[in-house]
């Protein structure tokens, strides 16, 4: 089960990353989420990937791409992987078929949603100041984290400005990967302005596999 999530930021990859990573016994690799521990870290990386985050700008392919490829040669990704928020350049996504050669298929997931839905969702979204989990936008007036207890804030680059530039980011690299992997067979649109579980039902249809069973995992 190799899986790319591809589209905007606010499009619902994270979410269903973390769903289908549980579902299929493999891990959700979040470039982001990565960068930000990164960015959290003293010295001159450190730094360099901050300032690229806090304004909505892309940390260098080299970076990104030495980051994944260590990640997936670790054993627990060797069944598979969901990627999610790599990659976001043509470069990154030639690097991605090397790295994965003789894996087996990429399927490719494109979560589609109007730019105004966007905005809307990226200016309301809280995540925990401690464990990074997204709040859960079902309860908007929620102030601890549902999953640690944690204080929820908002995403430093989820600031309007930022939430601004990181959308014409979006646009100008990672949208032309769209033709990049539309006419493989494994490639699936899917509608992601319908609440998560819908767009879980979708992914599933789309991918056509029934989830493993624990049993199937050896977890039972
Ligand atoms: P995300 O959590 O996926 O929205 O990513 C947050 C920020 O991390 C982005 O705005 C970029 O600054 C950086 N980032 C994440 N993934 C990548 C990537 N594949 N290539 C370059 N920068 C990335």
């Amino acid at each position: 089960m190799n899986v790319i999530l591809l589209g905007p930021p606010g499009a619902g990859k994270g979410t269903q990353a973390q769903r289908l990573a549980q579902s299929y016994g493999v891990p959700k690799i979040s470039t982001g989420d990565i960068l930000r521990e990164a960015a959290a870290q003293n010295g001159d990386l450190g730094r360099q990937v901050r300032e690229r985050i806090d304004r909505g700008n892309l940390v260098s392919d080299e970076v990104v791409i030495e980051i994944v490829k260590e990640r997936l040669a670790r054993q627990d990704a060797s069944k598979g992987f969901i990627l999610d928020g790599f990659p976001r350049t043509v470069t990154q996504a030639e690097a991605l078929e090397t790295m994965t050669e003789g894996r087996g298929a990429l399927i490719v997931l494109h979560i589609v949603v109007p730019v105004d839905v966007l905005v809307g969702r990226l200016n309301s979204r809280r995540i925990c100041s401690v464990c990074g989990a997204n709040a859960d936008p079902s309860t908007p007036d929620a102030t601890r984290c549902g999953v640690c207890g944690g204080v929820l804030v908002q995403r430093a680059d989820d600031d309007e400005t930022v939430v601004r530039n990181r959308l014409e980011v979006y646009d100008a690299r990672t949208r032309p990967l769209v033709e990049f992997y539309r006419t493989s067979p494994t490639f699936f649109e899917i509608d992601g302005n319908q609440r998560p579980a819908l767009v879980a039902e979708a992914i599933q249809t789309a991918i056509g596999q029934p989830a493993p069973t624990g049993a199937d995992r050896g977890l039972a």
